[in-house]
């Protein structure tokens, strides 16, 4: 618990690795920068399905999908995403939302979406950990692709439990009442980018797909901090 306090007292060591961090760089260091495990879902996609893509193919129509990051378990990218998630470190959401927004800007992402949605939590999630985590990461992705955010399109009915008990949500056989769009008027005609922490099992985004598609919005892509 000290060092829980230590790092959010100083911010300096990193976030993936623990370590501290020169003067200049800002949440991970060079090492970690040099050691993460980047996808290059954003290289295809456009032309050819991806991994990710292919996960939802026959389910659901998801025009792009992208993960910043592989997850690997017990490494630099848990690490990340427990702070994240549990040790308030929201600063650390936008900042991968920035630097992959602006990424996917440069392959010539920019311009193909109308609004950034994030997964919401479910109120009493919401109530408990105070803030949520895909609406950070969401943050930076609308700063950095100049796509405006709306954070309260969705609506989670249905408290599925944590992530870490795996395939929770697959058990729902209505699936798609666990997500209701709050506001169709925000998503009708829309382009949506949905951005969620984490995908493992993709049931969560494509509940949410399904919510919008069903709301009028025009298209969904999904794009997730790191991908199972
Ligand atoms: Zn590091």
């Amino acid at each position: 618990m000290f060092e829980d306090l230590l790092s959010l007292l100083f911010p300096e060591s990193c976030y993936a690795c623990d370590g501290a961090i020169a003067r200049g760089e800002r949440y991970i260091c060079t090492g970690c920068n040099i050691k993460l495990p980047f996808t290059d879902y954003h290289v295809h996609g456009a032309t050819e399905l991806n991994p990710l893509q292919r996960r939802f193919w026959g389910k659901v129509q998801v025009r792009y999908a992208f993960s910043y990051l592989l997850f690997m378990p017990k490494g630099r990218v848990q690490r990340l995403l427990h702070k994240l998630k549990y040790k308030g470190a929201k600063e650390l959401g936008v900042h991968l939302g920035n630097r992959y927004g602006s990424l996917l800007s440069d392959y010539h992402y920019s311009g193909q979406f109308d609004v950034v949605v994030p997964v919401p939590l479910h109120k009493y999630k919401m109530r408990r950990r105070g803030y949520n985590q895909s609406e950070y990461f969401g943050r930076g992705l609308s700063e950095s692709m100049n796509v405006p955010l709306v954070a309260d399109a969705l609506f989670r009915a249905i408290d599925t439990g944590t992530q870490t008990r795996k395939n929770r949500l697959d058990r729902w056989h209505n699936v798609e009442q666990v997500f209701q769009v709050k506001h169709p008027e925000k998503v009708k005609g829309k382009r949506i980018l949905l951005a969620d922490d984490v995908m493992t099992t993709g049931a969560t985004l494509e509940a949410c797909t399904i919510a919008l598609l069903a709301a009028g919005a025009t298209e969904v892509s999904v794009v997730t901090i790191a991908a199972a």
